[in-house]
């Protein structure tokens, strides 16, 4: 890893930090070229994170011949693609009442078994493209600390069964079940979905980065989108012309001129251990691959990582009013403690491991928590985001429906119940900024007194006109 002093390896180290997976990144963290001159092309991607890198690899898939450039502020994974929880997981990024009210419980349906898909679809690509991102699917398990909890996990089994998922796709597992796949002493109930596998995203963004220059896909680095428009992106270094002209910049939106209320970026931050030792594994007995999450308002997610730590992340960071996105955001003190206190609860085994590193950035959370792709086939310009925190398979989703879009084919996924879906805007500041506190501090309160008493926490419906319906 870098250590001098050199502004190159400066930029290293400030990239590496973002997070455990870009620390361990095992070649060395260089920006590729800047734009440095105008080009043309047929279409320009802003931002080299998931949604973006994945537009640009079925572009060039499905039209071998078309131009794709994209333009990175950064690097390729520097946003939350390259911090997040590697949870390649299924379940709709939004709002089931939402989007049926726009499109009809079985769009909906549709949608939710796109999501199962995309699972296989990710795992496909990253054999096909030979990326080594430790890519393994044992499926997802969410538990029940507490009966309140154990009563949202049955509610969330009834919903889908009214919607025709079967126990294929979600079930409840007896306890010596649970106990095959971890050993969790705190678990009360818990649902299993096979839908899920467990990634290290930074590997798979910089992997799929490499994976879209074999297909020919120009990407410039540390070049900043200035202006993003019909027909053109305007950066630093040059102007990129295009015919199509797409935004992937998810909470960063936020940043460019217009867009300020777009979302509220909202920041979930994650801790990791040491390496643990054979028999610690062996003590917890938790299976490879398989991901844990559980049913606290603000729930933790939790994975094994290929080298052997738990990863393990959640919301409850402060928003700050002056600097919404910011490399201040990315730890806090209480929401690290709150982890560390969740992995000696719930893996005790760990419980004397060193925590080796802690980290965050922001999600895009749009007024209705529900996601977007949009396509204007008159102006060329494009967008997807707004995944709420759910985005590894929602951003492939959008790419390859965005580059359908784009192509002008007429696929099942242009017509999934998202596209062209828009919420409205969020309040002004201060408006946004209390509505984010009280987001956090209700949802951090309920929990307390849900953990205490096992009785259910009515608090939370204050928040009924900031959350989404279901
Ligand atoms: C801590 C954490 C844990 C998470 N865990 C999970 C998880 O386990 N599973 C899951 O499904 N989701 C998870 N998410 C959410 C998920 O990571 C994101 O929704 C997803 O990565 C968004 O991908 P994206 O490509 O749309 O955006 P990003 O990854 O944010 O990429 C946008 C890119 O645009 C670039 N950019 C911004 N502005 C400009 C500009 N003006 N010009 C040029 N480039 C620009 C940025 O540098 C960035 O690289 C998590 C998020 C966080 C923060």
């Amino acid at each position: 890893m870098a250590t001098g002093t050199d502004p190159a390896e400066q930029l290293e180290r400030r990239y590496r930090a973002r997070s455990l997976w870009l620390e361990m990144v095992p070649e060395p963290v260089r920006p590729r070229p800047a734009l440095s001159r105008d080009v043309t092309c047929d279409v320009a991607v802003v931002g080299a994170g998931f949604t973006g890198l994945w537009t640009a690899y079925y572009l060039k898939r499905l039209q071998p011949d078309a131009r794709v450039v994209v333009v990175e502020r950064e690097i390729a994974g520097f946003g939350p693609s390259g911090r997040n929880g590697g949870w390649v997981s299924s379940k709709i990024a939004g709002s089931w009442d939402v989007y049926a009210a726009r499109a009809g419980r079985d769009a909906v349906v549709r949608a939710e078994r796109t999501t199962y898909q995309t699972v296989d679809e990710i795992g496909h690509v990253v054999e096909q493209e030979s990326i080594d991102c430790g890519f393994v699917k044992s499926g997802m398990l969410s538990i029940a600390t507490n009966d309140p909890q154990a009563a949202r996990l049955r509610s969330d089994l009834e919903i889908a069964r009214i919607h025709g998922i079967g126990a294929e796709d979600l079930r409840q597992l007896e306890r010596s079940d649970v106990d095959d796949l971890v050993h969790l002493p705190d678990c009360r109930l818990a649902i299993f979905s096979p839908h899920g596998a467990r990634v290290d995203p930074a590997r798979l963004a910089r992997g799929l980065a490499d994976a879209c220059e074999r297909l020919g896909v120009t990407i410039y680095e540390r070049t900043e989108a200035l202006s993003i428009a019909r027909g053109e992106v305007r950066c630093r270094g040059g102007v990129v012309a295009a015919d199509h002209v797409i935004r992937a910049t998810e909470s960063y939106t936020t940043q460019l001129p217009g867009e300020r209320l777009r979302y509220l970026p909202l920041y979930s931050l994650m801790i990791a251990t040491e390496p643990l030792p054979a028999s610690v594994w062996e003590e917890i007995g938790w299976h490879d691959g398989l991901l844990i999450r559980d049913r606290h308002h603000l729930f933790f997610y939790a994975q094994r990582t290929v080298d052997g730590r738990i990863a393990i992340g959640g919301r409850g960071a402060p928003y700050r009013l002056s600097e919404p996105i910011g490399e201040t955001s990315e730890r806090d003190a209480g929401v690290r403690a709150r982890l560390e206190e969740t992995v000696r609860r719930q893996f005790p085994a760990a419980s004397g491991a060193a925590i080796t590193h802690h980290w965050g950035g922001p999600l895009a959370v749009p007024r209705d928590w529900s996601m977007a792709v949009t396509y204007d086939r008159v102006t060329g310009l494009g967008w997807a985001g707004g995944y709420s925190g759910h985005g590894v398979v929602a951003a492939n989703i959008s790419g390859r429906t965005l580059a359908d879009l784009v192509l002008g084919r007429d696929t099942d996924l242009v017509r999934l119940p998202w596209v062209g879906h828009r919420a409205r805007s969020w309040e002004p500041e201060p408006l946004r900024y209390l509505a984010s506190k009280a987001i956090v501090a209700v949802l951090a309160s309920a929990d307390r007194y849900e953990d205490r008493s096992d009785r259910p926490a009515r608090r939370t419906r204050v928040l009924t006109p900031v959350m989404p319906p279901s």
